[in-house]
């Protein structure tokens, strides 16, 4: 993706206003990490809109399929990003402070003129990952160490006998 659009958030939830991206390994700053891959793309959509109490809110899906290395084996494996999340846009710090009393359980955003939709999109999409990614219990795969395999021992025998 070559450009990065930026949103009023306040403007666009109120504006019920809908934005599509579909990002790559490339567009994700964060994933620098060789250790985690973009399969294809990661497909969100952020809508806006104005809930029946009147707060503007700003949600986000996304979708798309990772891959990640296992930190028991260090192969990689392939991990399912769905989520869906809901923030609810302040005007101003006094108003960020009341609907977070308010609302328990919801998150709640200062607004801003110009947010990095990117950005925006993959700070949701590091809080979907696993702190410590894991193949599932029983899954990984043990590297085969060599037992009665002579091809992968020290390379000095071979030096030896060349002598
Ligand atoms: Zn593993």
């Amino acid at each position: 993706m070559i450009n990065r659009p930026s949103i009023d958030t306040l403007e666009f939830a109120r504006k019920g206003q809908t934005q599509h991206l579909q990002l790559r390994s490339g567009d994700l700053r964060r994933l620098t990490d060789d250790s985690i891959f973009v399969n294809d793309t990661v497909k969100a959509k952020v809508i806006g809109g104005v809930q029946k109490d009147g707060k503007p809110f700003i949600e986000i899906k996304m979708h798309g399929e990772l891959k990640l290395t296992c930190q028991r084996c260090l192969e990689l494996y392939d991990l399912q990003i769905n989520s869906h999340s809901r923030f609810i846009i302040a005007a101003d710090e006094m108003e960020l402070v009341e609907v977070s009393l308010e609302e328990e359980g919801v998150i709640t955003l200062l607004a801003e003129q110009e947010r990095d939709l990117v950005d925006f999109v993959e700070e949701e999409l590091l809080l979907a990952l696993p702190m410590v990614p894991l193949h599932e219990e029983g899954e990984c795969t043990i590297p085969q160490l060599s037992d009665g395999d002579t091809k992968v021992t020290s390379p000095f025998k071979g030096l030896r006998k060349a002598f």
